[in-house]
């Protein structure tokens, strides 16, 4: 028996095959989003929350054109990343509203 109490939440429902214009996908891309999807139907949250990061950090290096420009709807992370002017994690934040529903991609 697992203990899913304190988890991260799960991805659901996955914007799935979805990733929104201009971003084109790469091999590596659509291998990282076939891992997430297989974790979030098996129901492998930890797996999951590790896959999410995996996918925005490949696209926030390898595909930049297509990082989004900063949320201007007073989003706390984007002010904090600002104000630390932590470039890389900030991209990744944005990211992962190309792949997640907003209110899973706006955890981290
Ligand atoms: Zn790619
Ligand atoms: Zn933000």
């Amino acid at each position: 028996m697992t203990q899913t109490a304190n988890r991260p939440p799960l991805p659901q429902p996955l914007h799935w095959p979805i990733l929104r214009p201009p971003l084109t996908t790469c091999d590596t891309c659509r291998d990282r989003l076939d891992d997430l999807m297989i974790v979030v139907m098996h129901d492998e949250s930890d797996s999951a929350f590790l896959a999410q990061i995996l996918v925005a950090r490949h696209i926030a290096a390898k595909h930049p054109d297509a990082v989004p420009l900063p949320h201007t709807d007073g989003c706390h992370l984007c002010a904090h990343y600002e104000r630390h002017g932590d470039s890389g994690l900030w991209n990744e934040h944005r990211v992962r509203g190309l792949f997640l529903p907003e209110a899973t991609a706006r955890l981290m």
